[in-house]
């Protein structure tokens, strides 16, 4: 006999945890329904989404619009692989490159696979443009950085909980501090078979690290300086998470007369995924400049999902979305007023160290060892009150709902996580 239904929460959690691997340690909090900023448990309690699927439904829960290019391209036509051409492919090519102004674009399903692309690209370019010797290609990374699960991106990994005893690992990576300019100039200066700088705009899994404001403006002239290419993976960063379009914003197309952006620092290539479906299908993709994209021939790389219809259409209006509610401006608006306002609170909380962030990516540090179980202790008790976040690294709160959230539900957000820090604060 196998359970047809669920009728409870533990019954939930009890066959996950028998049936299904230990890869995750979820919050005890078992998920049923949603529907913009709001999730709805088995018993039907409602929550704030504050983790938005790890910056995946920027464009909130079942968005009507991309729902219904699901199910519509679905009961079309789903999947015919790359052996032949489909009739949605091309527009959806066309409109991701013009949005994100690259002329080409590599589709892929994960984040994962497309960070995989971009490394093979940037080592065939290595090799076929920059003439590095055969199999000496370096990609330079940067420590505690976060760019998916596959044996390659784990061995350049500096989480011990993601590499240890999955070696042996894959070779040709350099490792150098995150928000470091001279020792990216240093790296750089002394190895002339680099073909590749990885980056995040902001280290999201880390715990929401900013780098200085001309971070990336300076990485991006280094890497011009010394013929390297400047891959960007805004898998968590990109499409309107952290008040721009982009992250590294070597354009916006925001149209937003405020957009004061980051300095110029358009990446050679550019890694996408989570909300470039708005959560509903995995769609990643990688853009790049003919120069560059051209070392792609026929047979080189692949993936039987990649390009698929429903992705195509799916994506589409994905992206449409976002501009249409213009959700670029909306996270650069209430991040700011979120974190204002809880910076009031932080000013006099012995239980919060500080809050940092760009747009609707933030974070709070908790007064705790990364060991701790406080932060943990206040996620639980945030789901109680109806908020749903989860630490990363012991002591780092992040909060990233759906970018259709409202001014008025982040003054409610605040206040539930306001009352229940308070409670945690050491009595005087
Ligand atoms: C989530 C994430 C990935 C991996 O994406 P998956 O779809 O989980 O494979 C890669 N890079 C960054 C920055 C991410 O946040």
């Amino acid at each position: 006999m196998t359970n047809t239904s669920i009728s409870s929460s533990q019954e939930a959690i009890a066959l996950e945890s028998k049936y299904g691997a230990h890869n995750y340690h979820p919050l005890p909090v078992v998920l049923q329904k949603g529907a913009g900023v709001f999730v709805w448990d088995v018993e039907g309690k409602r929550y704030y989404d504050f983790l938005s699927a790890y910056s995946a439904v920027n464009q909130g829960h079942s968005h009507p619009k991309i729902t219904q290019a699901l199910i519509d391209q679905s009961q079309k036509l789903a999947l015919t692989s790359r052996a032949f051409y489909n009739d949605q492919l091309g527009l959806y090519e066309q409109k991701i490159t013009k949005t994100f102004g690259f002329d080409k674009v590599l589709p892929m399903n994960t984040g994962a696979e497309a960070v995989e692309t971009a490394i093979k690209i940037a080592r065939r370019w290595g090799y076929r443009v920059k003439r590095i010797p055969a199999n000496q290609a370096k990609i330079v990374v940067c420590a505690h950085n976060f760019h998916g699960r596959t044996t390659t991106i784990i061995s350049f990994s500096s989480d011990p909980t993601a590499q240890t005893d999955f070696g042996p690992y894959t070779e040709g990576f350099i490792q150098i501090p995150y928000n470091d300019i001279p020792a990216l100039a240093k790296v750089l200066a002394s190895d002339p078979n680099i073909a590749a700088f990885l980056v995040e705009p902001i280290q999201g899994e880390a715990g929401v690290f900013v780098p200085d404001p001309s971070y990336l403006s300076a990485a991006r002239a280094l890497c011009t300086q010394h013929q390297v290419l400047l891959i960007a993976d805004e898998v968590q960063t990109g499409i309107a998470r952290t008040g721009n379009l982009l992250a590294s914003c070597g354009r916006c197309t925001c149209a937003d007369a405020h957009c004061s952006g980051t300095p110029e620092a358009k990446p050679d290539l550019l890694v996408l995924g989570k909300a470039l479906s708005g959560g509903v299908y995995p769609v990643s993709a990688v853009l790049a400049q003919n120069e560059v994209m051209d070392v792609i021939e026929p047979g080189s790389h692949g993936s039987t999902f990649g390009g698929n219809p429903i992705a195509a259409a799916v994506a589409i209006a994905a992206l449409e979305v976002v501009e249409e509610e213009q959700l670029a401006l909306n996270a650069r608006v209430l991040g700011e007023r979120f974190r204002n306002a809880l910076q009031q609170y932080i000013d006099s909380s012995k239980i919060v160290r500080l809050v940092r962030g760009r747009g609707l990516l933030n974070a709070i540090v908790i007064n705790d060892h990364p060991e701790g179980d406080t932060a943990w202790n206040i996620c639980l008790a945030l789901s109680r009150e109806g908020l749903l976040a989860k630490p990363t690294h012991g002591n780092i709160i992040r909060f990233a709902p759906p970018l259709v959230i409202t001014a008025e539900q982040i003054d409610d957000c605040v206040a539930i996580i306001t009352r229940v820090l308070s409670a945690f604060e050491p009595k005087a």
